[in-house]
């Protein structure tokens, strides 16, 4: 920011004319300068006495360099202070004052600095006016106040240097991330349109680099916000060191970190710093106490092969991320045309599940929970299908995740319960069965509980709350969020029971089940599904099972599909078994039939 253009002729005109100060007292200043040009070694003892008087304050000499530089100082404020009755008070005048203002602040000199330097400057002035004009009072006066004049305007212009430093701050602030150092989106933004239109003049490419660190929600959920921040600014360093100065690295929020390589690069050279970054943040992070092991993801797009325009950029470069991550994370990728294609689809699918429930296209089937001890169907899961009208069947675990990235699992989610409570009372009511049916909740629904109305349906239907069983995933009890604990305990509170869906996929902590009161463990397809086989997974299962029944926890084993799979559960003393070799999940009412009796299992 150049001071020149926020102080102008106009604006200097206006502040001398508020201290009244004339040409007048520019005449009287001359007379005045005029004796201090015979007589210099007043001055240079001025700025002596000055500089001793600064010595004693420790903190102030902390601040000065060695004994040649003083010498420099003192010169440059002798000259300083001589000009200030040189006579010439116009735009170059304010321009050096703000100058030297802006490098005493560098230094990090308070404007106490000035408002001292000039008590001095006036008090030892004062026996030299006397010494000028002492026989005429009124020509005295005069100079006082000619001088005191002179020295106001220049404070003035002193102080507007901090103002001016605030300012820059200001802007500082608005381009840069404060956490490090590192250009916000903001100024990326900027940069990217010049390096565009630079390469468009100059016809060469340039290339983006979108850096997303895989584990870092991890490291901030379980370590906490300030290890979480002390990992980001190291990481921010280490990829600084892996380019060039000319070449942008700005942090577009979170743990998102992209460079811009301007002009044209070989691939072989894009490639050899994506791999070196790579490696950098693959190295060990001392987090205060921790030491914290993590990797990254790098998406690459190129101008203008892959795209001309900005937005089309950034889509590429985030798509190019995410199929680096969804191809095993630690590594980098170039954008496909594939990639568009593919997110093309997945747009398109969003619009149709938009659509889904309006046009009656979701089906809620439930798959029965039988008790191993009894064998009878006591509980089902609810589980969504959507008959897509040209896709047929869609895979709940294709459309479940774009349902959860665009918010319509708010939706979904409420109404896949309300199906579940209306068959609940139905079976009752119908057929005399007590059923209670798990419904899925994903962490998303979580993060607005207030939405839910689920306990105030129920108590309206006159469902008891054990009815109604809510599966949860591991990672939701690691985020230990208010509104998590909050939605829990009013579950808790109404009666609904809660299962840990999944178990043993995730970070499988014991200690947090015990912390969040859960109901079921449902130990995932993974275990049961080489039970047979597989000794460790037998061994495991066990474990889980007797760990969980000490913690008071029910558990209920996921995908059994032989009958030596069941009887193995049954040695281990698991509650409750689900899966293909009972039945898949059914609508309603073959599930009706089930628990009827109608339709053996
Ligand atoms: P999940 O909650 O773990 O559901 C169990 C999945 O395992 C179901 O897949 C079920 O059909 C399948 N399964 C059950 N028994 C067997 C078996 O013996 N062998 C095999 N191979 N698979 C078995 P589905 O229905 O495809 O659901 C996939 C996931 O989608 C569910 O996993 C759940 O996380 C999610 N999901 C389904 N419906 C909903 C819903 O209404 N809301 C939410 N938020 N998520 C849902
Ligand atoms: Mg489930
Ligand atoms: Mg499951």
């Amino acid at each position: 920011m150049s001071q020149e253009k926020l102080i102008t002729a106009e604006n200097i005109a206006n502040r001398k004319n508020f201290l009244e100060f004339s040409e007048v007292d520019v005449e009287i200043l001359g007379q005045i300068h005029r004796y201090l040009e015979h007589n210099e070694a007043i001055v240079d003892s001025f700025t002596d006495s000055f500089y001793r008087h600064v010595f004693s304050f420790p903190e102030l000499k902390m601040m000065l360099p060695d004994e040649a530089s003083i010498d420099r100082l003192k010169k440059i404020q002798s000259r300083y202070f001589f000009r200030l009755t040189a006579g010439d008070y116009g735009e170059d005048y304010v321009s050096d004052r703000l100058k030297v203002g802006y490098a005493h602040q560098k230094v990090g000199l308070e404007p106490k600095w000035y408002t001292g330097a000039y008590r001095k400057y006036l008090s030892s002035l004062l026996p030299i006016l006397h010494e000028i004009f002492g026989d005429d009072s009124t020509k005295l006066i005069a100079a006082y106040d000619a001088i005191l004049k002179v020295v106001f305007f220049d404070m003035d212009l002193a102080l507007d240097t901090y103002f001016h430093s605030g300012m820059r701050k200001l802007l500082r602030l608005a381009n840069y991330d404060s956490l490090t150092g590192l250009p916000n989106r903001n100024l990326f933004y900027d940069r990217l349109a010049q390096e565009i239109k630079k390469a468009q003049r100059d016809g060469s490419s340039l290339v983006l680099l979108l850096i997303d660190l895989d584990q870092f929600k991890e490291v901030n959920d379980t370590l906490g916000h300030p290890s979480g921040d002390l990992l980001l600014v190291e990481s921010a360093r280490r990829i600084r060191k892996c380019v060039r100065d000319a070449d942008t690295v700005a942090r577009l929020g979170g743990d998102e970190f992209i460079i811009i390589l301007p002009e044209l690069h070989m691939h072989t050279h894009v490639e050899r710093i994506a791999q070196n970054i790579i490696q950098v943040l693959s190295k060990p992070y001392q987090l205060d106490n921790d030491t914290v092991h993590i990797s990254a993801s790098i998406g690459i797009t190129v101008y203008p092969e892959d795209a001309q325009d900005i937005a089309s950029l950034l889509k590429h470069v985030d798509q190019a991320m995410y199929a680096a991550k969804a191809e095993g994370r630690n590594r980098f990728g170039y954008f496909t045309q594939s990639m568009q294609q593919e997110a093309m689809e997945k747009q398109e699918l969003t619009n149709d599940l938009r659509q889904a429930l309006a046009r009656n296209e979701l089906h809620v089937y439930y798959q029965p929970i039988l008790e191993l001890k009894s064998g009878s169907i006591t509980k089902a899961e609810a589980l969504l299908r959507w008959k897509h009208p040209t896709r047929g069947m869609v895979s709940p675990a294709i459309f479940i995740p774009l349902a959860e990235e665009s918010g319509i699992i708010h939706e979904i989610g409420d109404w896949v319960f309300q199906q579940a409570v209306v068959c609940v009372v139905d079976w009752q009511k119908r057929l005399g069965r007590i059923i209670q049916v798990s419904v899925n909740n994903s962490p998303i629904q979580f993060e607005y509980p207030e939405r839910q109305g689920w306990q105030k349906q129920m108590k309206e239907l006159g469902v008891p709350g054990n009815r109604i069983n809510v599966e949860i995933t591991e990672g939701l009890l690691f985020k230990k969020s208010a509104k998590t604990m909050e939605r829990l305990l009013d579950f808790r509170n109404s009666g609904i029971e809660v299962s840990i869906d999944d178990f043993g996929t995730g970070f499988s902590s014991l200690a947090y089940l015990k912390q969040f009161d859960i109901d079921y463990l449902k130990i995932d397809r993974s275990f049961i599904k080489d039970l047979e086989k597989n000794a460790d997974d037998r061994a495991l299962t066990e474990a889980i099972i007797v760990m969980a029944h000490k913690l008071g926890i029910r558990t209920i084993a996921e995908g059994v599909e032989t009958e030596v799979q069941r009887d193995l559960l049954k040695s281990c003393d698991c509650d409750f078994v689900q899966g293909f070799l009972y039945s898949p999940a059914v609508p309603a009412v073959e599930f009706e039939r089930m628990i009827a009796g109608k339709q053996p299992i």
